[in-house]
């Protein structure tokens, strides 16, 4: 019944040498699980794209630089795979730390310029981890397509240019954030959230949004974002770790609106850290 479970490297090889034979196209989704609609958006679009899906469920302990936050990330397998099930993917990939990491592991991929600021300033090892994790799954999967959400925008970015430069051949394919009703965009870490601060999250799309629009319609950067940082502290985002513009394609630092751009922040409520983005488009 699909989707199959495979845990082994071995297994999954052979799935995919099977279909490439018949000259049918592979999509990889890959994810650390706890699956809401944000997940399941990219599930259908690769299902849409290509002929056979692969979707990937492995909780990366290189990619988390706080040992409490990868034991609370929540981990949900069996629910996984019933959200799975009428979305009609092959295969969900579940491999355990020593499939990806074998006895001897020792190397790093390690993706620079877009991988530096933003979270990377406050994830030590963060970019390096997704990096190494995500160029193991391009090579196991063969994939010809890889999706990913723009909710991890600098991640996206991050993968994008690490494909191109080791000329992995997958086409990196971003997808539009799904959000809650109110805004917030959807997390596996929200189910961590209080009711209350649940309640206050919504502060953080809606705040971002509106200094995006308020540069878009000419407000100067600097001062929309100075605005939007003290809103987004009285209502008891502490830390705001980051709340910056950057280049859309190269996130390079931007302090005018000259070129397309996105609006990236990263903020704490209560114990959980949130994140999220938006574009910011110049009018001509
Ligand atoms: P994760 O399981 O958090 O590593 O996420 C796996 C993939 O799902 C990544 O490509 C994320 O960017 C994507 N994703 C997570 N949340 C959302 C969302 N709300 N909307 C769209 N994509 C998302």
């Amino acid at each position: 019944m699909k989707p199959e479970i495979v845990r082994t490297l071995r297994a999954l090889r052979e799935a995919v040498a099977g279909w490439k034979r018949r000259g049918e196209s592979v999509g990889v989704v890959p994810t650390m699980g706890a699956l809401h609609e944000g997940h399941l958006s990219l599930v259908r679009r690769a299902v849409e794209d290509c002929d056979r899906v692969i979707v990937t469920l492995f909780v990366n302990p290189k990619q988390f630089n706080d040992k409490k936050d990868l034991e609370a990330y929540p981990r949900t397998e069996e629910e996984d795979r019933e959200l799975l099930r009428p979305l009609g993917p092959d295969i969900l990939y579940v491999p355990d730390a020593g499939e990806v990491y074998p006895e001897g592991f020792a190397t790093t991929v390690s993706v620079g310029r877009v991988s530096e600021g933003l979270c990377g300033d406050f994830r030590p090892g963060h970019f390096d981890g997704v990096a190494t994790v995500v160029a193991k799954l391009f090579l196991q999967t063969a994939a010809d397509k890889a999706f990913f959400g723009e909710k991890d925008y600098q991640q996206l970015q991050v993968v994008r240019r690490m494909a191109r430069d080791l000329d992995i051949p997958v086409e990196v394919v971003g997808c539009p954030t799904i959000r809650e009703e109110d805004g917030l965009a959807m997390s596996s870490r929200n189910r961590r959230l209080s009711p209350e601060d649940r309640a206050t999250a919504a502060v953080l799309p809606q705040t971002l949004m509106a200094a995006a629009e308020s540069i878009e319609s000419g407000a100067d950067p600097t001062g929309a974002i100075g605005t939007a940082r003290q809103r987004l502290r009285d209502a008891g985002f502490e830390p705001v770790e980051y709340l910056e513009l950057r280049g859309a394609d190269d996130l390079a630092p931007m302090t005018q609106l000259d070129r397309p751009a996105r609006l990236l922040v990263g903020a704490w409520l209560g114990n959980v850290r949130l994140i999220d983005n938006v574009p910011v488009t110049p009018l001509n």
